[in-house]
């Protein structure tokens, strides 16, 4: 199915369904994804082997350059926006001046656009670094994705690459000590003859539990939107994320659903 790359390291800004006008910010590459998942629902679509090969990410000066220009222009139009968003073709925080890049982004917004926020859009693979978890430490919007409490789910719906280690993660989201947000896919549907569903209750009643030992500031739910990879995936419908989310926030958390 039709997926997509970015083709700047500074696009929009666009209209996001979960953060309102976003500026984006694309640390990878503008011709290839770049993860360390492979998730079966992503909109760039697969990861290419040429993750294993040598890839050329922008450098922490370019980061810069792009984004004071990018946001002088805003200002100069009036059109500020809500937040200035790391996402992109792939996993941010794999950047290795992903720290000191946050660095420079949080000087431009308080010369520029004092009221923006700064978020990143994580799939937490990397908050073991310390660098990684300090520098998200830093910003408002901490997003990370945790989509099951079971290792062989995470392992079925995102494909993470090398080694991966779910008790790890969590324990990581549990030292940001509350100062992150969940950001969960909600999907169904079968892959390489496996059935995929992680909004089953064995799923749900999990996921719950180790929401409440993370204690995020939101929790985020949603379900696709635009074309994935395989063809073999259904959305969750509204009324199932709204009952979803009556649960999460009966566990005391605000909660968004984007359907
Ligand atoms: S973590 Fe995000 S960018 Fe990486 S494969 Fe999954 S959806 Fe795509």
């Amino acid at each position: 199915m039709a997926t997509f790359l970015f083709d700047k390291i500074i696009f929009g800004p666009v209209k996001s369904r979960r953060l309102g006008v976003s500026l984006g910010i694309n640390l990878l590459p503008t011709d290839v994804k770049v993860c360390s998942f492979d998730c079966i629902y992503c909109e760039c679509g697969f990861t290419p082997k040429e993750y294993e090969e040598k890839v050329t990410l922008p450098t922490r000066a370019e980061v810069r350059e792009k984004l004071e220009a990018k946001l002088q222009e805003m200002v100069a139009e009036n059109e500020l926006p809500d937040v200035i968003t790391f996402a992109g073709n792939g996993e941010p925080t794999l950047h290795r001046e992903f720290a000191g890049i946050i660095d420079d982004t949080i000087e431009l917004r308080d010369k520029l656009t004092p009221k923006a926020r700064i978020a990143v859009l994580s799939n937490a693979t990397m908050i073991h670094r310390k660098p990684v978890f300090d520098a998200l430490l830093k910003i408002k919007d901490n997003i990370q994705k945790l989509d099951s409490a079971f290792e062989e789910t995470v392992k079925l719906l995102d494909c993470p690459k090398g080694n991966f280690d779910l008790k790890r993660t969590i324990e990581q989201l549990i030292a940001f000590n509350g100062k992150v947000i969940i950001q969960t896919m909600f999907v169904r549907g079968s892959f390489k003859g496996q059935e995929i569903d992680n909004t089953t209750e064995k799923e749900i009643a999990a996921w719950l539990e180790l929401l409440k030992k993370i204690n995020p500031l939101q929790v985020m739910i949603y379900t696709i939107a635009r074309d994935t990879p395989i063809e073999t995936l259904e959305k969750v419908s509204l009324q199932e994320l709204n009952s979803i989310a009556g649960r999460v926030r009966n566990a005391g958390f605000e909660v968004q659903v984007s359907g």
